[in-house]
This record gives structure tokens, C-alpha cells and sequence, in this order.
């Protein structure tokens, strides 16, 4: 039997794999669920497309938190700078934005994946859609197509079926019983980079709903971030709630809550506004003196407002506005379903595979790329870490094959 592999998942993880394993002439096939490959990097092009950040290595590894040290010789074999060299390659120039971040110049992902679709075809790559792989039969793969099922044979094969996250683009996580039948250990899947629930009341929720909090500093436990997020009408997301959504996570997981800090005005220090706020308030209602003398959002003041009693707000010393202002209290309940998250935290653990990224006990399938037991923050850090694994499992498939 000639040496063919098999990549099932045909999101940027896959794509990379095949992109390598083709160039040096293996046979591969990838089989994709969807009518069409990896609609999640489409989405990702819908922002733009942030696909690395321009940092230096040291602290660029550092994102990836407690998974830095397993990440690193990952991101190693695939640098932030191959990836932009291997965008000019298909044609796009990138370019670093005024927050570090890379991105592609024409800002989308479609150009990108055309070429790269059309490179991949033209070193042999086949292309099986509307394949969703099922499991297994013994050692052969079932795949449901639109007439029913089919068995299909490999060399070797690379599952890179992404997480659970925006599920309708194709990853839904259908893999983990398809895995813990083989006895392969999954670490539970988690929403990563996803909202949080708040108990807004209902006036504030219908007001502000959809509105961003803009210029405020965050902070929960050692950790304070700078940005903005946007209030839902049930809760919060969106970038600075993101880039603490795992410790968050984690503590609403284990306690229920966690309790977030906000600074609704971190570019004035504590005695410029209590000095601002002991101006006499004269006629003017609380919520015009907070806009006139501290330059508050109005939803700031509607934040303020949620704390506040209405009875009293006559009542509310400068000292005590200011303690709402510089150390908002925001309890967050839960986090949001994990549909709605960026991206999935959990997935088969490293123990579970060897060096070539082979399952230990499942011999010739690899696994790469989300669906891996690991969690990065948005900036670029997912795409540069799944596509510089694609690479990786790339090199581990051809090793095992070499070895075989
Ligand atoms: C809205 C949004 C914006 C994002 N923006 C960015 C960004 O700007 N920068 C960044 O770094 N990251 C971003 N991400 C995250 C990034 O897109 C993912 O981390 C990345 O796509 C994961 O790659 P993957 O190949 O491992 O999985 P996926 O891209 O999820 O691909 C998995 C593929 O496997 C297929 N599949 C699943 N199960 C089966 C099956 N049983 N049979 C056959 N095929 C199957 C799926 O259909 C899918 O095509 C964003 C994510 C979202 C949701």
C-alpha cells in the first residue's frame, strides 16, 4: 500500500499539516464535515484577521501562560516571523497595528485561504467535503456522506477537529466520546476568551445593552488590564474581559463568582478626583456633576448608578463616590455558554501523545491544534499556535512514517 494520509478537520491546523506534508511529496487527503474548509478562519477574517503579534519570543511564550513551557518548542519550529513570511508567500503582505498585532494588509482571510487552497492543490492535496468522520471500524475510518456510511483506510491520521466553540462553523467537540472509547484522556471542554454573566438590572441592561465600556482598567487577583468591553444584556465580553477569561473562569468554576475591579477612570489618580468631587454640586443632579467634574461615560454613571441608592443619592460623600469610581465592584457569575467563546480551553492531554504528537495508545493518529489541552489568549496567539503545531505534527507524522 502506498503511504496515505489522512488529515480529518480542515481548519487552519489541518491546512498547515497538509501544506507541509504535500511539499515534500506524501499523499494526503483531507476530509472536512462543512461544504467548504476552515470557516472559523474565515470568521477570524471578519476582525481582520489577527494572525500573530510582533512581540519578542520571550514574552510573545509568555501569553501562553501555564502552557508556555510545552508551547514553546511548538512555536520555535513555526516563529511569529515564519508565519508573515508565509503569508507573503501566498501573496499577503502584513502588517503590525498600533497594538503590536499582525494582520494581513488587505485586512481579510479569503484572499489568504484562496491562495493557500489553490497551492494545495497544486501539490497534489485531495479534497474530500461533506466527510464527517464517525469513529472507527477496527482500524478503518468511518465517514458519513450524503448516501450513508463509508470505511476509509491510512497510513497515518491527523485529527485536527478544532474545539466547541461557534459550533455551526464545523468544530462541536462531537470528537471527545469518539476518543474516551479509545480510552484517550480528554481534559473537559471549557469556554476560553468568552463573557461573563452580570445581574444587571433591568433598566441598566435595556439602556446599555450593546454599548462599550471604553478606557477602563481591570483587575482581578495579581492581574490588571487595560481596555474596554461591552456590556450584553445579561452580562459582559469582548477584549479586556477576554484577556482575564481564564483566571476568571476558573475562579467562577470553583467558587461560583469571581469579583472584578474596575477603574472607571485609571488617567486620573485618586486626589485629582476626590479634589474634582469636592467642588460644590450646587442644583446639578449626581449623574450631570459625575459628567461634568470627572468626565464620566454616561455608561459609567449608569454602572455607578447600579451601586448606588436612588434615595440617597443626595447623601454620597466625594470619598465614598470616589472608592465607587477607582475600585468598582463587579461580580461575575458564571461564564458565558461555550458556543459564544472565541476559543476552547481543555481537550486530549499532552500525556496522552508522544513527541510526534501520536496518541500513545491509538498507534498512526496524531492529534493537533485546538483540540489540544491547551488555552491562549486573543491577540494572535491561537492561529500562531495551531498553525505552528500543523507544522510540528507534520514533522511527527513523516518521523513515525520514516520509522516504520
Ligand atoms: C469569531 C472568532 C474570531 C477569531 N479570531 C481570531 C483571530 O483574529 N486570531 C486568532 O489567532 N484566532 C482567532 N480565532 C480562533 C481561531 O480561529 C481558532 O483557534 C482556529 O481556527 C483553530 O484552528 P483548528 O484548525 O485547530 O480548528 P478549527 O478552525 O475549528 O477547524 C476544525 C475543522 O474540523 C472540522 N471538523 C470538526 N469535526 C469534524 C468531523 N467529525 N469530521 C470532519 N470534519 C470535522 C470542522 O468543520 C473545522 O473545519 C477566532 C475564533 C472565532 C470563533
Amino acid at each position: 500500500m502506498t503511504k496515505k494520509i489522512i488529515i480529518i478537520g480542515g481548519g487552519p491546523t489541518g491546512l498547515m499539516a497538509a501544506d507541509v506534508l504535500s511539499s515534500k511529496g506524501f499523499d494526503v487527503i483531507i476530509y472536512e464535515r462543512k461544504p467548504s474548509f476552515a470557516r472559523k478562519f474565515l470568521m477570524a477574517g471578519r476582525g481582520g484577521l489577527n494572525i500573530t503579534h510582533s512581540e519578542e519570543m520571550n514574552s510573545f511564550i509568555q501569553k501562553y501562560d501555564e502552557n508556555s513551557e510545552i508551547l514553546k518548542p511548538i512555536i520555535e519550529q513555526f516563529t511569529p516571523q515564519n508565519m508573515r513570511d508565509w503569508c507573503l508567500d501566498l501573496g499577503e503582505e502584513t502588517f503590525i497595528g498600533s497594538s503590536g498585532r499582525v494582520f494581513p494588509k488587505s485586512f481579510k482571510a479569503s484572499p489568504l485561504l484562496r491562495a493557500w487552497l489553490k497551492r494545495l492543490e497544486n501539490q497534489g492535496v485531495q479534497f474530500k467535503l461533506n466527510h464527517d468522520w464517525q469513529g472507527w471500524n477496527q482500524d478503518k475510518l468511518i465517514f458519513n456522506i450524503k448516501n450513508g456510511l463509508i470505511e476509509v483506510e491510512a497510513t497515518a491520521t491527523l485529527l485536527s477537529l478544532g474545539g466547541a466553540s461557534w459550533p455551526r462553523l464545523g468544530a462541536d467537540g462531537s470528537w471527545v466520546d469518539l476518543l474516551k472509547q479509545e480510552n484517550v484522556e480528554v481534559s473537559a471542554l471549557r469556554p476560553s476568551n468568552c463573557g461573563f454573566y452580570v445581574e444587571w438590572t433591568d433598566f441598566f441592561s435595556q439602556k446599555f445593552k450593546g454599548h462599550p465600556l471604553k478606557s477602563v482598567e481591570i483587575s482581578f487577583k495579581d492581574r490588571k488590564i487595560k481596555g474596554e468591553f461591552i456590556v450584553t444584556e445579561k452580562g459582559v465580553e469582548g477584549g479586556a474581559i477576554y484577556s482575564l477569561s481564564s483566571s476568571l473562569r476558573n475562579e467562577v468554576d470553583l467558587n461560583g463568582v469571581a469579583q472584578l475591579s474596575l477603574d472607571l477612570k485609571p488617567d486620573l489618580n485618586e486626589a485629582e478626583i476626590l479634589s474634582r468631587l469636592q467642588k460644590p454640586r450646587r442644583k446639578m443632579s449626581l449623574s450631570n456633576f459625575l459628567r461634568k467634574t470627572v468626565n464620566l461615560s454616561d455608561i459609567a454613571i449608569g454602572l455607578l448608578m447600579e451601586k448606588l441608592d436612588r434615595m440617597k443619592l443626595g447623601e454620597y460623600t466625594p470619598q465614598q463616590l470616589l472608592e465607587h469610581i477607582k475600585f468598582y465592584d463587579l461580580r461575575l457569575n458564571a461564564s458565558f455558554p461555550i458556543d459564544r467563546a472565541i476559543s476552547t480551553a481543555g481537550g486530549v492531554t499532552f500525556n496522552s501523545i508522544d513527541n510526534n504528537f501520536m496518541l500513545k495508545n491509538k498507534e498512526g493518529v496524531f492529534i493537533a491544534g485546538e483540540m489540544l489541552d491547551w488555552e491562549a489568549p486573543t491577540g494572535g496567539y491561537l492561529l500562531q499556535a495551531c498553525m505552528a503545531n500543523g507544522v510540528c505534527v507534520a514533522g511527527g507524522i513523516e518521523n513515525w512514517i520514516k520509522s516504520e
